[in-house]
């Protein structure tokens, strides 16, 4: 078994970019297997600069890792020129030796970020981040979509469907008051950035399978972009992505069987948050506390989305909602858990809440339901827990933590059942607490 998974229990934005970047160590590929660039991770280098990544994998940080975007991803070609020329503006190399694209993965087109934008603007509107994403995924589930195969082999065509879509589209929007573009010049752009990533496709799912499969078989880093609440099927549908989130989206999402999947690591963290609509059970409100939580807005570890900078909606731990996520995922006593921003826990004041269930129709229910419209009719049972004020973010040892810190991260473990392995203190590579609690 060679494939790992890292991926978000809750709605994105969990650290999961420091964990792959930290697991990145022990394996030799790193590869994305869902998602577009509507996804982000933040990356801190050694040197302490940040790197925002928004499709490419974080192991693109890493000397002698091989990157892989893969089938079930969703790629932009303007967008990911950007995001690599901003990584090699950081000093990184980016080549055919560290990155590889999927020819099967689907491309989004201009036509696609428009239908989002109309949409946004329409009473249909979901606070999508105006990507292009539903609107690629929906022409992928119709038969109707472009793969990235088409820029090498038939880039004129390619031409011709971008012009087209742009031009057939045009009334829409007209009515939706956008302001005319000239589309032969926006095909134009978007096919000179197409050929650019020319050079990084390839079959991926071959390449990663002949990977998994050689005498010194590779070990892969399946990195999760979004959330478990944010997949399409097992999220708070409506309010999700278009895509699978999951452990098992790691088999469709990078073409390798089921036999292949290893340790499946779920991130949450201590701080759940939400960017855009949707159910929020344990949403705080209180405008002091929110403040008290979102302290210094500056900072790289700040509760604004790394993609679209907006600022995020923060609530109590919910751990029914962690218990599905786990569930789904086939995360239980045998794989683990990594816990983020156990740093801002004192932010809450003397007392954390945590929510251990739910109360629904006079009854208790100990794991979330499976739809917006069904969080919309539980409320929160919570417990509460003594806090800290000690400043924690240097501490590396477990037993070296305050006493308060040590009972909370016990606390979950026990209702979970899950042990949590991995332990932020803070946003650098460094700040983090590594607990060997499988057996
Ligand atoms: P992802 O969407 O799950 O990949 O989330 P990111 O990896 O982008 O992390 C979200 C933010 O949380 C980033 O600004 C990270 O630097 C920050 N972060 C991650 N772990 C910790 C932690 O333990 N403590 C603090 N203070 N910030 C963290």
């Amino acid at each position: 078994m060679s494939v790992d998974v890292i991926v978000g229990l809750q709605r994105g934005d969990e650290g999961k970019g420091r964990f792959v970047d930290m697991l990145t160590e022990t394996h030799d590929i790193v590869a994305r297997f869902n998602g577009g660039n509507n996804a982000g991770h933040t990356v801190v280098l050694p040197d302490g600069r940040d790197l925002a990544l928004h499709l490419v994998p974080s192991g693109i940080a890493h000397p002698d890792i091989m990157n892989v975007i893969g089938n079930g991803t969703l790629v932009n070609p303007i967008k990911l020129v950007e995001e690599i020329d901003d990584i090699r503006a950081k000093g990184i190399e980016v080549s055919r030796k560290n990155l590889m694209l999927s020819s099967a993965a689907h491309l989004i087109l201009p036509h696609h970020i428009y239908d989002d934008q109309i949409r946004e603007l329409s009473k249909g509107r979901q606070g999508s981040t105006k990507a292009g994403i539903a609107q690629v995924a929906s022409d992928k589930a119709m038969r109707a979509g472009i793969r990235v195969e088409l820029i090498s082999d038939d880039p004129e065509g390619l031409l011709g469907i971008v012009f087209e879509g742009l031009m057939a589209q045009r009334p829409l929007r007209e009515e939706a008051g956008l302001e005319p573009i000239d589309e032969a010049a926006v095909a134009k752009d978007y096919i000179e950035h197409a050929k650019r990533v020319c050079e990084f496709v390839t079959d991926t799912v071959l390449y990663l399978n002949q990977q998994l499969r050689a005498d010194e078989p590779a070990r892969v880093l399946a990195e999760g972009a979004q959330a478990f609440w944010l997949d399409v099927d097992h999220g708070m549908y409506p309010f999700t992505t278009s895509s699978s989130t999951t452990s098992g989206g790691v088999c469709t999402g990078l073409g390798v069987a089921p036999a292949f999947i290893g340790q499946v690591t779920g991130i949450a963290k201590a701080i759940p948050s939400h960017v855009g609509g949707g159910p929020f059970v344990t949403e705080i409100t209180d405008v002091e506390q929110l403040k008290r939580l979102h302290g210094d807005m500056t900072t790289i570890d700040a509760e604004k989305g790394t993609t679209t900078g907006r600022i995020r909606r923060l609530g109590h731990l919910d751990l029914p909602q962690i218990r599905r996520s786990q569930m789904v995922n086939g995360i239980d006593g045998q794989q683990d858990m990594a816990l983020t921003k156990l740093d801002w826990v004192h932010r809450y004041g003397d007392e954390v809440k945590i929510c251990v269930a739910y109360a629904l129709n006079g009854g208790r229910i100990e794991i979330a339901p499976d739809a917006a419209y069904k969080l919309e009719q539980v409320t929160p049972i919570y417990e509460s827990l003594p806090t800290w004020q000690e400043d924690i973010q240097e501490v590396r040892q477990f037993d070296d933590l305050p006493q308060a810190a040590q009972d909370y991260i016990t606390f979950i473990e026990g209702i979970t059942k899950v042990p949590i392995s991995l332990i932020g203190v803070g946003p650098r590579r460094d700040q983090v607490i590594v607990r060997d609690v499988l057996d």
